[in-house]
């Protein structure tokens, strides 16, 4: 039987999402469940959850080809380990992409969630619905993920950090981010923050608000119920979200800038307000956009959705397993590489 099949897993801080994907990047079965806590029982989690799902899917393992993990943080992709995840405490050093291969026996590479999401909304999404080769995306979330497609490839960089939009500095002396940069993009545009600048700026004005109605403190920080309120016109809701559509903006001039991309998609949960972000998202774009022509890039909502980062690692983890990838790999760093058992192109020490 051909092993034409993939296995794609979006692991984040609140979702473990993981899919059966095959070569185009079509879902064929689908699952999410909760996290958890702990690299142990997350990656118990991971193995019982992707059995499970190929049993009910009636897929047999010698059917997948690989496995490809999206996560957020700090990675080193080349080795397979988590270096830093601010989502997933005590995930520093971890070695997933090992401890994904020994239990499920197959090849399994890993890559930032952000990074991931653009390479599926490129294959599945923008990307296969336009004629584009270069694309930028925003996952806008708990934090702020991106990635870069230039000229049909996602770009890397040395060391596999290339566009971290969501730390691109937006204002100088800014809020603190996680990351220890003041003024990053992320604290001004992930869901979280919206929702945090939200509960603040209730307890510093006296002003009416309908969002007094809220127990803000009490769930998940989204940016759901700042929408909902600036949609129904509550003065206090629509200034919160038309200031975060004004540095999302600018984190898309500074994208056209540095990119230039046919089309910059905005993706993440936030995506989920549609057309009420696009529209001021958009108009602060071509606002602050240079006056010495119109704004090329044309800014969309994901059309690949919330499965993005899934299908992403999916392919892209069959991509790095590939003979070319590798040659193409040797070549760049020019130093011995070798594919380690697990599938991660590993530096030889
Ligand atoms: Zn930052």
């Amino acid at each position: 039987m051909v092993s034409d099949l993939r296995i794609g897993i979006d692991l984040g801080g609140t979702n473990l999402k993981i899919g059966i994907v095959d070569l185009y990047g079509n879902v064929i079965h689908k699952t999410s469940v909760p996290t958890g806590c702990g690299p142990d029982f997350v990656v118990g989690s991971i193995v019982a959850t992707v059995n499970t799902l190929m049993k009910r899917a009636g897929v047999g393992m010698n059917q997948i080809a690989t496995v490809g993990i999206a996560l957020p943080g700090l990675l080193s992709t080349r080795k397979g380990v988590v270096i830093r995840c601010a989502n997933l405490p005590g995930w520093d050093g971890v070695p997933l992409c090992d401890l994904i291969s020994k239990a499920l026996r197959k090849p399994v590479a890993m890559e930032n969630d952000g990074r991931a999401a653009a390479f599926g909304e490129y294959r599945v999404g923008a990307g296969r619905t336009s004629p584009i080769r270069n694309m930028v995306m925003l996952t806008l979330g708990t934090g702020v993920g991106s990635g870069i497609i230039l000229d049909g490839r996602l770009v890397q960089g040395h060391a596999g950090r290339a566009g971290e939009f969501g730390h691109s500095i937006v204002k100088l002396g800014g809020e603190l981010c996680g990351c220890g940069q003041k003024g990053c993009l992320e604290v001004y545009a992930a869901a979280s923050r919206v929702h945090n600048r939200a509960l603040r700026a209730l307890e510093n004005s006296s002003a009416e608000s309908s969002l007094r109605s809220i127990d803000f403190r009490h769930g998940a920080p989204t940016s759901s119920d700042v929408v909902a309120h600036a949609l129904s016109g509550d003065p206090l809701a629509m200034q919160i979200w038309d200031e975060t559509c004004r540095y999302i903006a600018v984190g898309c001039v500074n994208a056209a800038h540095l990119t230039d991309p046919e089309v910059i998609v905005l993706g993440g949960g936030m995506a989920a307000a549609g057309d009420f972000l696009l529209r001021g998202v958009t108009r602060h774009f071509r606002e602050q956009y240079w006056n010495v022509e119109l704004p090329r890039a044309d800014i969309r909502i994901t059309e690949a959705g919330n499965d993005a980062g899934l299908i992403g690692a999916a392919l892209l983890a069959g991509e790095v397993s590939s003979v070319t990838m590798v040659n193409q790999f040797t070549e760049n760093i020019k130093a011995p590489v070798v594919v380690s058992l697990n599938g991660c192109p590993t530096e030889n020490l």
